[in-house]
């Protein structure tokens, strides 16, 4: 049986993967409308990833006698300057999520519950890859410069690493 505690930061955290989802979703979107399909897509694959996360969340919950709620829908931001400045505002929110989950771990510690500090340990390591792939289309975004966007965009789908 999961503590009262670890379930309000359970669901704290599935409200956080449901907005990820949903602030890339927008991303997607203005992607897709600026021209980009490329980054359109991978914001779309990033997208049904954060969905996923949420869904493991509210399984996991509910799988241990606590109970999930689906949070209200916060709109997220629908308009961006460029192709640099979102996948800053990207690296941001995941920072922001990595430091979710360490707060999750901490409580796990706290609580003596060492099988949700187990489950967890995916969420770390996805964290890391998370941060690293955008830092890796950062780089390479600062290498190109605006001129080889095109190609960029073309090319963008090889960061995914599944
Ligand atoms: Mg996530």
């Amino acid at each position: 049986m999961i503590s009262e505690k670890l379930e309000k930061i359970f669901n704290e955290q599935i409200d956080k993967e449901f907005y990820s989802s949903n602030l890339y979703l927008s991303m997607a979107i203005w992607a897709e409308t600026s021209g980009y399909n490329g980054t359109s897509k991978w914001f779309y694959a990033q997208a049904d990833e954060e969905r996923m996360h949420m869904l493991k969340f509210i399984e996991y919950l509910n799988d241990r006698g606590g109970k999930a709620i689906v949070p209200a829908i916060k709109q997220p931001p629908h308009e961006f300057k460029d192709l640099k400045t979102v996948f800053y505002q990207v690296l941001e929110h995941e920072m922001f999520i990595s430091k979710s989950i360490n707060d999750i771990v901490a409580l796990t510690i706290e609580e003596k519950d060492f099988s949700t500090h187990s489950w967890i340990q995916f969420f770390v390591t996805e964290q890391i890859q998370e941060e690293k792939s955008v830092n890796e289309i950062i780089d390479s975004l600062k290498l190109i410069g605006e001129q080889n966007v095109y190609m960029f965009d073309r090319d963008i789908m090889n960061f995914r690493d599944e």
